[in-house]
This record gives structure tokens, sequence and C-alpha cells, in this order.
């Protein structure tokens, strides 16, 4: 593992809750964002500020949410300036900020990347405006374009697209249209996920109902398979379940957290994971206000043993086409993944294969992965 670090600072602000999310933010609290990123400051400058010793220089760092680009160029400069102080950076850090199509400007894109963005990751989700207003998005197909192109003449060179697929009544014409509109932006990385309907959700009350809201499992196969057929037929590499890049554009930050690298969760709601020994991740409470007024720091969530530590190496790496390399998890764990986990390998058949001395799920594989994990846990 390489001796570095990730930043992970969560900004748990959105202009309007999607009915679909289940992610940690809150709608029209906004004005409270300049306190917060004061408290964020705070953790990071704390002696263990992901909830554990770490001193590693910074190799990635990610604002996720929520809605990131609400922040201004100031603001995130703010931060910046603060990892650096505090762990510096790496020559190459990766350096993404979500962006939210409604809520960016020429002059905070210039902004964000003159204080040191260099990887934009911007929620598109579809490009149809039929699908944006099921999806209750606040941005329309047209504020997309404008985002890529004000995007690129602010010098971003490294642009990610989030995609959405398998909504009710989408076939696969349809997907394959928004995928080719997509690709006339030419990304450097995709990010296409199925939706889901989670619970405690809008979307989760309507199913309950009765409401359909997502593409039977048939056609989000058909979905997920043509994605990957044209996809790679334009040069991305298909590198883990649900993304793709250009060779070189993969997303570092993501990687080290399938491969299990130390990474410091930074806001409320954030998550991180120390490294050390077998591993153990913490995480902040989801609670804004109470971080603004200091109340709340990480705490350790999970501590792991050496064979949850086996399973998650196998089941994270597994995610990815790279796989896990068998050498190194014995070096490690002092036994071979075949070994240790003989029975769910042999069920997992053709689905799983052993190259160059690394395990790796086949695309067949993919398709039923949270099957397959369940029987290394
Ligand atoms: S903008 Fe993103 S984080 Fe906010 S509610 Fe919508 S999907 Fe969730």
């Amino acid at each position: 593992m390489p001796s570095s670090l990730s930043v992970y600072f969560h900004i748990p602000f959105c202009l309007r809750k999607c009915p679909y999310c289940d992610f940690y933010s809150v709608a029209g609290e906004q004005e409270h964002i300049d306190a917060y990123v004061a408290a964020l400051e705070r953790q990071l400058a704390s002696p263990k500020a992901g909830g554990f010793q770490a001193d590693e220089t910074c190799s990635s760092v990610f604002f996720g949410g929520g809605t990131p680009s609400l922040m201004t160029p100031f603001q995130v400069g703010r931060l910046l300036d603060a990892v650096a102080r505090r762990f510096g950076f790496t020559e190459d850090a990766e350096i993404t900020l979500e962006a939210n199509p409604g809520t960016v400007t020429p002059e905070k894109l210039a902004g964000w990347r003159a204080a040191g963005v260099n990887r934009l990751s911007l929620g598109a989700q579809s490009f149809d405006d039929r699908y944006l207003a099921a999806l209750g998005r606040i941005h329309s197909a047209a504020d997309i374009t404008q985002s890529v192109r004000w995007a690129r003449k602010a010098g971003f060179a490294n642009l990610s697209l989030d995609i959405i697929f398998g909504l009710a009544g989408q076939d696969l014409r349809d997907f394959g249209e928004q995928l080719r509109r997509a690709l006339d932006f030419a990304p450097q990385h995709l990010s296409l996920y199925g939706l889901g309907i989670e619970e405690g959700t809008p979307f989760g009350a309507l199913e309950a109902q009765g409401a359909c809201l997502t593409a039977d499992e048939e056609a989000w196969a058909d979905m997920y398979l043509a994605a990957h057929e044209l996809l790679t037929k334009h040069g991305f590499v298909h590198y883990e379940i649900s993304n793709y890049a250009l060779a070189g554009c993969e997303c570092r930050h993501n990687l080290r957290y399938w491969r299990r690298g130390t990474s410091l969760g930074i806001g409320a709601g954030a998550h991180g994971f120390n490294a050390q020994g077998y591993g153990a991740r913490y995480a902040v409470p989801a609670d804004w206000r109470g971080y603004i007024r200091g109340e709340t720091m990480p705490v350790e969530i999970e501590s792991f043993g050496r064979r949850q530590a086996m399973a998650e190496t196998l089941y994270l790496g597994l995610r990815t086409a790279e796989g896990v390399s068998c050498a190194e998890f014995e070096e490690r764990f002092g036994v071979t993944p075949g070994k240790e986990f003989a029975r769910a390998l042999e069920l997992g058949g053709d689905h799983i294969e052993t190259h160059d001395g690394r395990l790796r799920m086949r695309l067949s594989g993919w398709l039923v992965y949270d099957a397959l994990i369940e029987r290394f846990l």
C-alpha cells in the first residue's frame, strides 16, 4: 500500500432533495455553509482528524455530498490550503469536486480550478429532460451542455459524468441515445448507476404504494451489457462495476477505497478508513448542526478481524477489473484466497477467474455481484 492518504469532505447541503436520494444531505440550509467550512477546517486540524493517527502525504481529495458545488471557490481554496498545511500534497494529487449542473457558473468553475481542483465530476444523470424531471433534478439537459462547455473553458481536462439508468419505461434504444449524448461531451470518465429504490425516500414510499419506478431485471441487465459494449468500443476501460475511464483517468480516490487504503472522512456523515492492522472504519455522526457547534467527532464504527479483512479485500477487489493479487493477499494474510475461500470461489463458477495470478470477476459476475459476494461473508 503506498504511504499516502486520501481526504474525503462531505458537504451535506443541497438546494432540493431528489426523491430517489438517500445520501446524507439537507435542503435549503446553504446559508450555513461558511460556518460548516470553518468546522471542516477545525476537524482537519485536530490531532486525530479522521478519528485515528495519520500523517502521510495526501494523494487525493474528494469533495462529495450533498452538493459541493454550492461552495464558493474561496471556501474550496480554504479547505485545500488546510489539507496542504496539515499533510502536504503529493505532486500529482487528484482533487475532485462533485458538481450539480444546476449550481455552476463560469466564475465558480474557473475559481475552483484556480484553487487546485483538477477533476470535475458532473452529476448529469440524464440528457433527457423527461427523465431529469422524473428524477426530480434541479437542472435541465441544456444546463449540462453549458456546464461542460464552461468546465472545459475553465481548464478542466479531467471530466467525469454520472448517469442513472434503468428508469421505468426506459428501453435499450433510449439508453443508447443517452450514452451517445454523453460521449459527445468527450468525457474522461463515466459512472453509470442503476436506479435503486431506497427505503425512507419519496421513491421508496411510492414503491411501497405499488408504483413501478424502475425497469425490470432483464431490461436492466440488457442496458448494463449494452453500456459495456458501446463504451469499451469507444476506448473506455470498464475498470469497476459501475465505472468507466479512458486509460490513466480512473478515479484514484475511489480506487484507494476499493484497495482498502487509508482515507480520512471529514464532515458530518463522512466515512473514513484506517488501513493499519486489519483495518477500521470511522464515521462522523450525520448531524450537521451539531458538527458546526463542535459537538461531533469521528467514531470507530467497525474494527476488522483477520477473517473480515480477508473477505472485504476480496469482495471490494472483485468490484474492480484489476481484481485481487493472490500473492499480495497471501503475503498479507498468510493464506491464498483460493484456499481460504475455496467453497465461495467454487460456487462463483465461471463468474470468477484467475488470470496472471489475480482473481477477477467476469462481466457476467458483475451482473450478479450482490448474490456472489454474499458467499464470502
Ligand atoms: S443533489 Fe445529489 S446529494 Fe442532493 S439530493 Fe440530489 S442526488 Fe442527493
